[in-house]
Formats: structure tokens, C-alpha cells, sequence
């Protein structure tokens, strides 16, 4: 069986799981190759205009699947810890695909809903086992192994790797981290935004490439976003709108951090609401407000990175 995954949203977060998952349960993982031209305008013809732009890449990454696979897994992600939900936007992709596109393989959409309690996520892949066929005590079996992965995974990010090359480690492929003779820039964004380098026109290479060691708000361990959450009045209820809010007040304050980026998709709503709480944690540093969308341009990036690496250059060699 040929399970096919978009690389898109949540694969930057839970891909190690996921592979695992299927490959322990005899199924052949296919990921969708990686943004490109091409991906990106079948999501625009596919997607709704008023999408954000990884709604749209994640239309074009699901079209690229059709055809080459029996099954795509798109799961529901309501949640992913308690009393908190994800973006409505990644919520309901699965129930938006499913109702726009046809000519699609079946897609499996089990709900994660840790919401509902510690055992939430256990039981979505309990669920898409059984619908494929397997017997539960394997499922079970596979879905340890999986999260197993995962918390390795999590363990990688945390040392500074991105999540495509955590991967490739968990794969037994060499991947080292490159040499950062500038010190630290911190990237405050969604991984699946961030770390798609054609959507952000090889921001992290670019950034990499100068010298710096780049620092996603992913690589944060989950304690340091709690404890950072706790300057907040009222908790925040949107998980990956909390993190990045934590990163910028973590970020915004280390020593070893020279500079901060925060990166967003045009007519995200959730970002228009934490970007204040960034820009006012990171003020003190050289700061780069980058919001993209399927019309940005290249020119208009470096010219802007340029005068941002400049800035920094400046400050510390002040
Ligand atoms: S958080 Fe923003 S960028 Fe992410 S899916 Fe929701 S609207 Fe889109």
C-alpha cells in the first residue's frame, strides 16, 4: 500500500511519526517533492482565493500526490495538546480538499484531539490502522515506534537542526550543522513557512550562508514555551500562535541572539494578532518584519536582508 504525504503543514512537524508509523505497518511512505513552481501554481488554481499561502502550497503539494499513490494522508489536526487547538485554517484543509478537489486517491482524515484527552492522538492512528485493515495490537505497536521517532525528532530540532534535516538524520543520513562564525538570528515563524525554502526564497540558506546559525521558534524545548507563556495575562488557546509569541520573548532577550526575523503568510490572522508581542519582545535588537505571499519577490527579499545583515553588522561591531 502506498501511502502519500503532502509535504506541507504539519509534515514539518510530525513526519518522523508519520513515516514510522506506516513503514512498521508494511506500507510504502511517498512524500510529495518539494515546493516548487509548479506545486505552488496548482495550489493557486486548486485553493480559494482568500486562502493564506500554506493553504495554497498544500493544495498544490495534495494535487501532486493524485496518481502516484493508493492512499494521502490528511488528518484531522484539531489539536495537539490539552486545552489548546491549532489554526482553523490546518483544522479544516482535510474537510476543504475533500469538497473542492476530485480525481484524488481516498484520503485518510483521522481526528487528533489531544483535546479530548492524553489518548487522542493514540487513537486517530488506532483508527486510520483499522481503516486500512490492520489488527489493533499492531497498530498500537506501530504507533509506539512512531512516536518514539518523534520524540528523537523533537530532540534533533531542539539541537538546531531543521526539521528536513532532523529527518534525513533519523534516516541515517550524514547531516551536520554548518559552521556559524556571526553568532545566532532567530526566525519567528511557522516551520511549515519558515523551513519551506521555496516559499521563502531560501531564507535560512541565505541566512546560513552569511555566517549565522539559524534559530526556529521550533527548536525551543515545550517547557521554555510555558514558561515564557506565563508573562502573558491570559493563556494563549492557539498552540503554534503561543510558541511564536514565547520564541520572541525567549529570542528577544538572549545574549547570543543578533538579530530577529519574523516571518509570516499574508492574511494570516492568527500572526496579525501575536506580531505586536513579537515586535514589542525583540525591540532592543535589529529586527525584519518579512510577511510573504505567492507574489513575493526575490529582489525584494535580498534587498532587505541585505540592509538587515548590515544593520546587524553595525550594532555589533559598534
Ligand atoms: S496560522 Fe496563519 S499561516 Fe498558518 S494556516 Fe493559519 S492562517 Fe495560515
Amino acid at each position: 500500500m502506498r501511502i502519500g504525504i503532502p509535504r506541507a503543514f504539519l509534515y514539518y512537524h510530525y513526519f518522523a511519526l508519520w513515516r514510522v508509523f506506516f513503514t512498521d505497518l508494511g506500507c510504502e511512505v511517498v512524500v510529495s517533492p518539494p515546493t516548487g513552481r509548479s506545486i505552488l501554481e496548482r495550489g493557486l488554481t486548486a485553493a480559494e482565493d482568500e486562502s493564506c499561502l500554506p493553504v495554497k502550497v498544500a493544495y498544490g503539494h495534495v494535487v501532486a500526490l493524485a496518481g502516484k499513490v493508493d492512499y494521502v494522508f490528511l488528518p484531522y489536526m484539531k489539536s495537539v495538546e490539552a486545552k489548546r487547538y491549532l489554526c482553523p485554517k490546518i483544522i479544516g484543509l482535510p474537510d476543504m480538499i475533500a469538497h473542492n478537489l476530485s480525481g484524488l486517491p481516498p484520503l485518510l482524515r483521522p481526528e487528533v484531539n489531544a483535546y479530548a484527552g492524553p489518548d487522542g492522538a493514540e487513537r486517530a492512528y488506532l483508527a486510520v490502522g483499522a481503516q486500512l485493515g490492520f489488527p489493533r495490537e499492531r497498530c498500537r505497536e506501530a504507533y509506539r515506534c512512531g512516536a518514539a521517532a518523534q520524540q528523537e525528532f523533537r530532540r534533533l530540532v531542539e539541537e538546531g537542526f531543521l526539521p528536513e534535516e532532523a529527518y534525513a538524520r533519523l534516516e541515517g543520513r550524514e547531516v551536520a550543522l554548518p559552521a556559524a562564525p556571526r553568532g545566532a538570528i532567530a526566525v519567528i515563524g511557522h516551520s511549515y513557512l519558515s523551513c519551506d525554502s521555496f516559499v521563502t526564497m531560501d531564507l535560512v540558506g541565505r541566512l546560513r550562508e552569511a555566517g549565522y546559525r539559524v534559530l526556529i521558534s521550533d527548536s525551543l524545548p515545550a517547557a521554555e514555551v510555558d514558561r515564557q507563556a506565563e508573562r502573558l495575562s491570559k493563556d494563549m488557546f492557539w498552540s503554534f500562535g503561543r510558541r511564536l509569541m514565547s520564541a520572541g520573548f525567549h529570542f528577544g532577550t538572549r545574549d547570543d541572539v543578533r538579530g530577529v526575523i519574523l516571518l509570516t503568510a499574508f492574511s494570516c490572522g492568527a500572526d496579525s494578532m501575536v506580531e505586536p508581542f513579537i515586535v514589542h519582545a525583540a525591540a532592543g535588537k535589529p529586527f525584519l518584519n518579512l510577511t510573504v505571499d505567492e507574489h513575493s519577490g526575490e529582489a525584494g527579499l535580498v534587498t532587505r536582508l541585505e540592509a538587515f545583515l548590515d544593520m546587524i553588522e553595525r550594532r555589533w561591531s559598534a
